[in-house]
């Protein structure tokens, strides 16, 4: 289960939720849901929660800030090991044993 508790620490509690959801054109009332956004204390766990909403100031970002921002890059894939550890069954003097052959991707011994 979600822990939520976080929500009693939120600045904006208690305030007008309209004041996060201005016009897009209204720079007033974007840049003081912004000042209440930044002395908020749970940032991060609110731009969580947000996930992909595209209207309201949320953690301290409005619409158009989050439009403009290019999307995290994503983490580069880690590259896969080139050794492959084989065993065969050889005939040797003592009978039947198993060889460790490692071998690269390619199959090269
Ligand atoms: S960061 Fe989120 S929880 Fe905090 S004041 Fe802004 S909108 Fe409210």
């Amino acid at each position: 289960m979600t822990d939520l508790t976080w929500l009693d620490r939120i600045a904006c509690k208690g305030m007008d939720p309209q004041l996060f959801y201005p016009h897009f054109t209204d720079r007033r009332q974007t840049a003081a849901a912004k000042a209440v956004c930044a002395g908020c204390p749970v940032r991060p766990q609110c731009e969580e929660l947000r996930g992909d909403a595209i209207v309201g100031v949320w953690a301290g970002t409005s619409s158009a800030d989050r439009k403009a921002k290019p999307p995290a890059a994503k983490p580069k894939p880690q590259p896969k090991p080139h050794l492959a550890v084989r065993y065969d069954i050889a005939e040797g003097r003592n009978g039947v044993e198993l060889v460790k052959l490692t071998r690269n991707e390619r199959g090269a011994a």
